[in-house]
C-alpha cells in the first residue's frame, strides 16, 4: 500500500521531471542523481517513508524536496 494518493505520485512525478531537467541544465549533477533517485523510487510501497522513524513523510516536505528521506521531526532531531 503506498503512502501517498496515486494521482499524487503522478502529480509529483511530473514536477520532479521538470526540476530535473532544469538542474541537468544548470550542471547540478549531484541534486540531479537525488531527484533520479527518488523518481526511480516514486512508486515503491515505501516511498515517503521516514528511514529514521518510519513515518510519513508530509507532503509539504516531500514536495519540497522528493528526495527527502527523513520526516521533518528527525532532520531536526539529527542535526542537533
Ligand atoms: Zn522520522
Amino acid at each position: 500500500m503506498e503512502l501517498y494518493p496515486l494521482d499524487y505520485q503522478i502529480w509529483l512525478g511530473r514536477i520532479i521531471r521538470e526540476r530535473l531537467a532544469v538542474l541537468l541544465q544548470r550542471g547540478a549533477v549531484e541534486h540531479a542523481a537525488q531527484l533520479q533517485d527518488a523518481l526511480a523510487r516514486l512508486h515503491r510501497s515505501d516511498f515517503g517513508e521516514c528511514i529514521s522513524c518510519g513515518g510519513v513523510i508530509p507532503y509539504l516536505r516531500i514536495t519540497a524536496d522528493p528526495a527527502a528521506r527523513h520526516c521533518g521531526a528527525c532532520l531536526t532531531r539529527d542535526r542537533r
